[in-house]
């Protein structure tokens, strides 16, 4: 039997509870969250002595903060007794589960760092090796190789929110998504929206090829509905597509954008060629994909609540950081199987409000898009920050541009940046615009000013001519070692 028949059979044994989400309901990530919350009452008596009630009728704010601090002690209990790695971390730092009573005191458990992981990746399962369904490896740019596992229970997990999530975006029964994930093969985040797509009732198209032609006919000939995918390969087509079909007519109702840092010059650009609201959606490999998704409100991201806990802390002290305040975000896994991480430093920079939005939900918490990881960051000049979102917003936001890579190697004792561009248009008017746009990034501007960056050069790629690489790999760091 293939990977996906198993998938398939497993959904169809398993009731899960996306299937319990009514049809009308508006929230449907929030409904799933307390249905969650809901089951977990009836059957843990630790977590209604917690609440204090012996019935629950309705999930609010306060509720929702019990159930993720009685699953966070639930899994340290497990992690305790399952994992290597967290048996003697607990122990040398002195904390227990039964520590953990407010949001306060999650500041007690040491934090997990990624570099621990990649150091001892099985000192962290918690199963047999026989019992994991499948394993990823994921590496940053800064060479930190991770490798994480999952049962079958942690996929149908995944399976069960990612359902509930594209309710929640707005599918309906009939509608189609055309699944775009291609260059990722480690893992197959097809085969989980795939499955996602078979629990809900909606239909699925996937193409794994590169090739523009073939993407656009899997599109036409499955009259998909909705896209997911790479946002670097989704704009990729768009540009190339766009010349000559009228993306307009595909009659495509929107778009969600997975798996890289979305900018906003880029959405914009999606959003004119295609005529249909882009949605971004935060996940990362550690802890599986779609972590958080934006509502059509897109102010926020609404978070995977029921099987992780979110914190923001200043990376300096360590300590909770106040709502909408920016800082690192921290994330628990609350139901994990296989891999289960505990505070875990995500390097990604973000922020987070409290529940409540205007879609309509009453205890979710939302986070602001992540500032993209800071494992792709580098530094220029006196060690001014820069990153992909930050150069996409200034070089994406002309559509001709289908893509790019930044080269920067030193020229004397300045750095250099060169911007490689793949363009339909190649006149030197563009080529004025986009320095205009870079120049006009302040980490470029004042590196500049110090004289510690040469002028950024600007080189134009006939289109067709460079092959797709994901956001990862864009910025190429020639300069050997550098702080
Ligand atoms: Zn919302």
């Amino acid at each position: 039997m293939s990977a996906w028949e198993k998938v398939k059979v497993a959904i169809v044994r398993r009731k899960l509870l996306s299937n319990r989400i009514p049809e009308d309901c508006k929230n449907p990530l929030e409904e799933w969250m307390a249905i969650k919350a809901m089951e977990t009452f009836k059957k843990h008596p630790e977590f209604r002595k917690a609440l204090g009630v012996n019935k629950l009728d309705e999930v609010g704010p306060e509720e929702f903060q019990e159930y993720q601090l009685f699953r966070v002690r639930e899994q340290m209990r497990y992690t305790q007794e399952n994992s290597i790695f967290y048996r003697d971390y607990f122990r040398k730092a002195g904390v227990s589960p039964e520590d953990i009573r407010s949001y306060d005191d999650l500041v007690r458990i040491p934090m997990t760092t990624p570099e621990q992981m990649a150091a001892e990746p099985m000192h962290f399962l918690c199963v047999s090796v026989t019992k994991t369904e499948r394993a990823f490896s994921t590496t940053g740019t800064t060479g930190v190789r991770k490798r994480v596992f999952y049962t079958r229970e942690d996929l149908l997990a995944k399976i069960d929110i990612i359902s509930s999530a594209l309710m929640n975006v707005g599918m309906k029964k009939g509608d189609v998504l055309h699944i775009m994930f291609p260059t990722v093969g480690a893992w197959d985040p097809s085969l989980m929206m795939a499955g996602a797509c078979l629990v809900a009732g909606f239909g699925s198209s996937s193409s794994s090829s590169v090739d523009i032609e073939e993407q656009m006919k899997t599109i036409v000939v499955n009259n998909s509905t909705f896209i997911i995918g790479l946002p670097s390969f989704i704009y990729r087509v768009t540009v190339l597509a766009g010349e000559k079909v009228d993306l307009k007519s595909m009659g495509i109702k929107k778009i969600i954008s997975a798996a890289e840092p979305l900018s906003e010059a880029m959405r914009n650009t999606l959003q004119n060629a295609w005529g249909c609201p882009v949605l971004d959606v935060w996940g990362m490999t550690e802890f599986g994909l779609a972590c958080a998704v934006e509502c059509d409100q897109r102010v926020g991201l609404h978070t995977d609540e029921a099987n992780l806990l979110f914190e923001i802390i200043d990376p300096d002290t360590g300590q909770h950081l106040p709502y909408g305040e920016k800082g690192e975000l921290i994330v628990t896994s609350l139901t994990a199987e296989a891999t289960p991480l505990i505070r875990y430093r995500t390097r990604d920079i973000s922020a987070l409000y409290p529940p409540g939005c205007d879609c309509g939900t009453r205890f979710n918490h939302r986070i602001a898009k992540p500032s993209g990881r800071m494992d792709l960051m580098t530094k220029i000049g006196l060690g001014q920050k820069v990153y992909p979102l930050l150069f996409d917003e200034a070089v994406l936001r002309f559509p001709e541009i289908i893509s790019y890579h930044v080269i920067i190697d030193r020229a004397g004792y300045k750095d250099r940046l060169t911007f490689c561009l793949e363009s339909l248009d190649q006149s030197d008017i563009l080529k004025e615009k986009v320095l205009d746009a870079l120049l006009s990034i302040p980490e470029i501007e004042y590196s500049i000013n110090e004289e510690l960056l040469e002028m950024p050069r600007v080189l134009f790629r006939p289109p067709g001519s460079e092959d797709y690489t994901s956001k990862a790999k864009i910025i190429i760091d020639k300069r050997g070692n550098y702080d």
